[in-house]
């Protein structure tokens, strides 16, 4: 077995160690034996959506994230629209999320249209959402409690058709409002955790691989498990922090 991994515009969405995800993903796939390739698309370079099976998308600021539109209109938006609706996975970060949305309006008043690849939209507001914070998958995603670090002015909306990915316990998640975080979309997992949120989490990456395999391979087996001990350590650490600080 062998997953392709896609990790888009990597050297313009890389905020806070993002790229940490693509790491735990090939770690947690060869030590089951899977084998991963791992290639990286950019500005000016054509996208091939047929060939991959995971697509990572980091998060940005604002100013990246402008960076993209062209990019997007000349063709890359479209195929990433495809490969959402052929159930390819997708794991897209903060700046990446609000990317695969419909438009994100920053908070003093620039407009930049996306891809409409998933119904959601982004609200800039001028005080930001920062810090440590945590949320419980839904079922359909897992039913865990992920802890991560956000940090971002856009409060995300959800369209009727898109589901949350979880619900806040503790901090904003998509707009400090709803207790919504994040969105689940066909294989589209979304979220406003940065940096370590697969290395922390061990639990939802396994839950992405396996839907991502799933997908690929019908019926594939549930994932041997791994040690965990350190992985799960540093997760429980950060629960009762937020739990009790
Ligand atoms: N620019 C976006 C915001 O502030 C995304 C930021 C990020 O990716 N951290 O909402």
């Amino acid at each position: 077995m062998q997953l392709n991994i896609c990790h888009l515009y990597p050297d313009i969405l890389n905020l806070y160690g993002d790229r940490g995800n693509i790491i735990t993903m090939k770690r947690r796939l060869e030590a089951r034996g899977i084998k991963v390739n791992i290639e990286e698309c950019s500005i000016g370079q054509p996208l091939d959506v047929d060939k991959y099976d995971i697509f990572f998308i980091g998060g940005g600021q604002d100013f990246e994230q402008e960076v993209l539109l062209r990019d997007l209109a000349s063709g890359k938006g479209r195929d990433i629209c495809t490969a959402v609706e052929d159930e390819k996975v997708f794991l897209a970060i903060c700046g990446g999320y609000q990317m695969l949305g419909q438009y994100y309006k920053t908070w003093d008043g620039n407009q930049l249209d996306f891809i409409g690849a998933i119904n959601i939209h982004t609200i800039g507001a001028k005080e930001r959402m920062i810090g440590n914070y945590m949320y419980r998958t839904t079922p359909e995603s897992g039913g865990t409690i992920v802890v991560g670090f956000e940090n971002h002015s856009g409060k995300t909306y959800l369209g009727e058709d898109v589901a949350p990915l979880g619900m806040v316990l503790k901090g904003y998640g998509n707009n400090g409002e709803d207790q919504t975080e994040g969105a689940r979309y066909k294989n589209v997992f979304a979220t406003y955790s940065h940096g370590s949120l697969l290395p922390k989490n061990p639990a939802l990456a396994d839950f992405i691989l396996h839907t991502a395999l799933a997908h690929k391979y019908d019926g594939a087996e549930p994932l041997t498990p791994l040690d965990d001990t350190l992985e799960n350590r540093a997760h429980d650490y950060m629960e009762e922090r937020l739990r009790h600080g």
